[in-house]
């Protein structure tokens, strides 16, 4: 199949597996509405095919997420049977099996030269019991496998996750937090370089994202907002005339973005200002 070379402005290649999970966070930042239950799953080895396709670079990893990526019955597959010289990370509860995992996967699968782990394990308080989390995690270590704790800091539970930063840290784990994106006690949380994405009004703008959004059933998305609402879908990874077009698309669903689009954030090189897409209004 034709190769899919990545745009050397892009930032970050997601993969979601699927957009099934086996906990129920209330702050979670996929919309799980009843869009995102009808999509179906496309098998590992079409997943190997359209993934395999793709060029990128040694710093700029293919990332499994979801939804929870575990939940994909060909996780383990997907993840043997990507081109060694694509890099992997993943984004995981953690709630799978960690031995099954490292008898199957090798640790340099899933290991490269960052500034932060490839294995991204979530704590949600009150979701999963940490001392189990920092257990995997400790054992995956201790097999040299490439993992940390990444925790949202969600207004509601930030002594929680203190206490667990502080914990995991004395255990030499490395233990990040995420900014709480949306609403709590009817207050706005996040820095948004376009506020008025979020304003819930429906609007025409021309926009261009930095990365590459595949769901789960191979279907490419503009933004993280068409993924969950199923709609403007731009391609499919295993089509064959599918190429990625680093252009500015017309959208009149702007003010319907999704927060983590169009909030201020760190770029893969964990250096902050960067923003998933730029917008720019059509002249009228
Ligand atoms: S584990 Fe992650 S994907 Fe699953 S519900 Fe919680 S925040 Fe959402
Ligand atoms: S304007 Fe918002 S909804 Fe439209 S493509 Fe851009 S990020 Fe997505």
């Amino acid at each position: 199949m034709k190769e899919l070379t990545i745009p050397e402005r892009y930032n970050y290649i997601a993969v979601f597996l699927t957009l099934a999970c086996n906990l129920k966070c209330p702050f979670c930042i996929n919309d799980f509405s009843d869009k995102t239950e009808g999509y179906s799953l496309i098998p590992a080895d079409k997943w190997i095919e359209g993934l395999n396709r793709i060029v990128s670079r040694p710093d700029l990893p293919v990332t499994l997420q979801g939804g929870e990526p575990s939940l994909h019955p060909g996780f383990i597959d997907i993840i043997n049977g990507l081109r060694p010289d694509l890099n992997i990370d993943i984004l995981t509860n953690l709630q799978f099996d960690v031995d099954e995992f490292m008898e199957a996967v090798s640790p340099s699968r899933v290991h490269r030269d960052a500034p932060y782990a490839s294995i991204r394990a979530s704590y949600h308080p009150r979701q999963m019991d940490y001392e189990e989390l920092k257990a995997k995690v400790l054992k995956l270590l201790e097999n040299d496998y490439s993992v940390g704790i990444w925790a949202v800091q969600h207004p509601g539970m930030l002594a929680e996750i203190e206490w667990a930063r502080e914990d995991a840290v004395n255990a030499g784990i490395d233990f990040r937090v995420k900014d709480f994106l949306g609403y709590h006690d009817g207050q706005r949380h996040g820095v948004y370089k376009y506020e008025e994405a979020l304003s819930g009004e429906a609007s025409s703008v021309e926009c261009r994202t930095s990365e590459l959004i595949i769901g789960p059933s191979g279907d490419v998305f503009r933004c993280h907002a068409d993924l969950y609402q199923g709609r403007a879908v731009i391609g499919h990874i295993c089509d064959e005339l599918f190429d990625i077009e680093d252009v500015f698309r017309q959208c009149g669903c702007f003010g319907l973005c999704n927060p983590c689009d169009v909030k201020t954030k760190t770029n893969r090189y964990q250096e902050f200002g960067h923003t998933s897409v730029e917008i720019e209004w059509e002249k009228s």
